[in-house]
């Protein structure tokens, strides 16, 4: 069975660890690796690598840093495929979708490259007679980000790009399902010329999130993944004095109003709901339709939901891929059947679809419920997988008053034709990221992503602006260079000319 192994110092490390965790092909349900956990020696042995490569790292020249940055953007295109394959094999979603994963995280590579402007300080000339004042922002020094099963590049890149770019070291915790492609990205750094130790990788789970959590030498920490885990990484990182931001799970809604255009409108729901098996963070899942507009839209959702072609991601006819593990396929089931019990209408029922020749593989097929309440599990729960509910309305503002009842504030859509419901919309819901007539409004690499309420805890979002802002911290100088012949003395009073 192949060993998936650290990489720790600019080569690949199998630590300490004898524990293991299977790596499965979703595909087929077969296991086709083991990788291994790091003990929380192997986590102190990365910390300390990444804190001796800070020292000269953190001093290399912002045209240095940015050669490396545009020769790794440069091997991420060429890789570009291969990278796609990867992710594919274990996670499970269709290359096409991989490779816009891997070209989504290259936009922050590019946003990256271009950090000087945004490292730019301040200055005051003459704020006082004679004195001057600047800032600027230094890195913070090892830092270390811990990532989702769904995104296996881009997430991991919405952080390191960043990092590094700002004189920060990096390491990478991985998810134990789909570890590989972090190993290829290793490699590519290093080709690229990163210094060894400037990005690590250990793999691991429980045990080594809380050595990272726990390390004095880790300055701050940005996790991704369910909104109960990224809740607890904030409360003990920030109990450690670090810097932290956490993004969590997510319950996306989408208006539809009877001036939308019913067909394009169910184009982008079925895209957005169905689109990784519904295993995306900005996935929709709960489509709202107000008033009039609901029976047809159900009938061209349910439609277009059937003829989706679902088989193996690795397959250039499937449109959707198997999740991404037995467990996840069940956990998906029960909450189909939940809806079911508790008075949802299953109008697509993907419960016990089987794929010819992978039999064993965890599938789950698109699932439409209709009738759904707020009070249903199906509902209330992120059921990370391929479902949409339907649920009814009766104006924009009683669907306002539903998205903001829900503890969860990640993304949002409108479909309209009608610019006052738009704007409405945008001013009125407590949700970070929105979109009108957009199903799913990921923001550009140089804008911020992340959510509100119960889907971000900490301040900061993660890359654009706000990336950098907390990967840094300020330095204000204030400065005055006296005539050596100018007359000196005590003055106790506080300077105001
Ligand atoms: P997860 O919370 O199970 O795991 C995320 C990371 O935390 C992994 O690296 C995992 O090893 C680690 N982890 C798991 N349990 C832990 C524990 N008890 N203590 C310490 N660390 C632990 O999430 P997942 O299943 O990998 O990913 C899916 C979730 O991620 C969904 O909830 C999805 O909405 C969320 N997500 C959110 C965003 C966002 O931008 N808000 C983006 C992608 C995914």
């Amino acid at each position: 069975m192949r060993k998936i192994s650290h990489w720790i110092g600019g080569k690949p490390s199998n630590g300490s660890s004898e524990r293991t965790s299977t790596v499965y092909d979703p595909a087929t349900g077969q296991p086709q690796a083991e990788v291994l956990l790091a003990t929380p020696g192997d986590v102190e042995d990365a910390v300390a690598t990444a804190g001796a490569a800070f020292e000269s790292w953190s001093q290399s020249s912002l045209s240095a840093r940015t050669k490396i940055m545009f020769a790794f953007r440069q091997l991420v295109v060429e890789r570009m495929d291969e990278l796609a394959e990867v992710i594919s094999a274990e996670h499970g979603k269709v290359v096409s979708d991989a490779r816009g994963e891997v070209q989504r995280g290259l936009e922050v590579v590019e946003f990256a490259c271009g950090l000087p402007s945004l490292l730019k300080g301040e200055y005051s000339d003459q704020a006082s007679t004679g004195v001057d004042v600047f800032s600027f922002r230094e890195p913070l020094g090892v830092v270390a980000g811990i990532t989702p099963f769904n995104f296996p590049i881009m997430v991991p890149m919405w952080m390191h790009p960043v990092a590094i770019a700002c004189g920060n070291t990096f390491i990478l915790k991985p998810s134990e399902r789909d570890p590989s492609v972090s190993q290829l990205i290793a490699e590519l750094y290093a080709e690229a010329g990163l210094p060894d130790g400037v990005f690590n990788v250990v793999n691991g789970d429980k045990d080594a999130v809380d050595a990272l959590l726990d390390s004095r030498g880790v300055a701050a920490v940005s996790f991704v993944g369910s909104t109960p885990i990224a809740r607890y990484i904030h409360e003990r990182g920030t109990a450690q004095g670090k810097r932290v931001q956490a993004l969590g799970g997510a319950k996306n809604h989408a208006i539809v109003m009877p001036d939308a255009n019913v067909d394009f409108a169910s184009d982008h729901l079925v895209a957005a709901a169905f689109g990784s098996a519904g295993e995306r963070c900005m996935a929709i899942s709960a489509a709202v339709a107000v008033g009039g507009v609901a029976d047809e839209l159900l009938a061209a959702v349910a439609e277009k939901a059937r003829a989706i072609q679902v088989g193996p991601g690795r397959d250039a006819a499937s449109e959707m891929g198997p999740v991404i593990t037995a467990a996840a396929r069940d956990r998906i089931v029960s909450l189909i059947g939940s809806g079911e019990q508790q008075g949802a209408d299953v109008t697509v029922d993907g419960r016990g679809l089987v794929v010819p020749g992978h039999e064993e593989g965890f599938f789950v097929g698109p699932t439409v419920l209709d009738q759904v309440t707020t009070d249903m599990d199906a509902y209330r729960e992120e059921i990370f997988g391929p479902v949409l509910s339907v649920l009814r309305t009766s104006s924009v503002d009683d669907a306002i008053d539903m998205i903001n009842s829900n503890p969860y504030g990640n993304g949002t859509a409108i479909f309209t034709s009608s610019g006052e419901h738009a704007r409405r919309f945008q001013r009125g819901v407590n949700v970070g990221m929105i979109g009108i007539n957009v199903p799913i409004p990921v923001p550009m690499a140089y804008y911020s992503f992340g959510g509100w309420k119960d889907s971000l805890f900490g301040d900061k979002h993660v890359h654009g602006p706000e990336g950098v802002s907390f990967y840094t911290r300020a330095k204000v100088v204030t400065s005055r260079w006296p005539h050596v012949e100018a007359p000196s003395g005590a003055s106790y009073a506080f300077p105001n000319a």
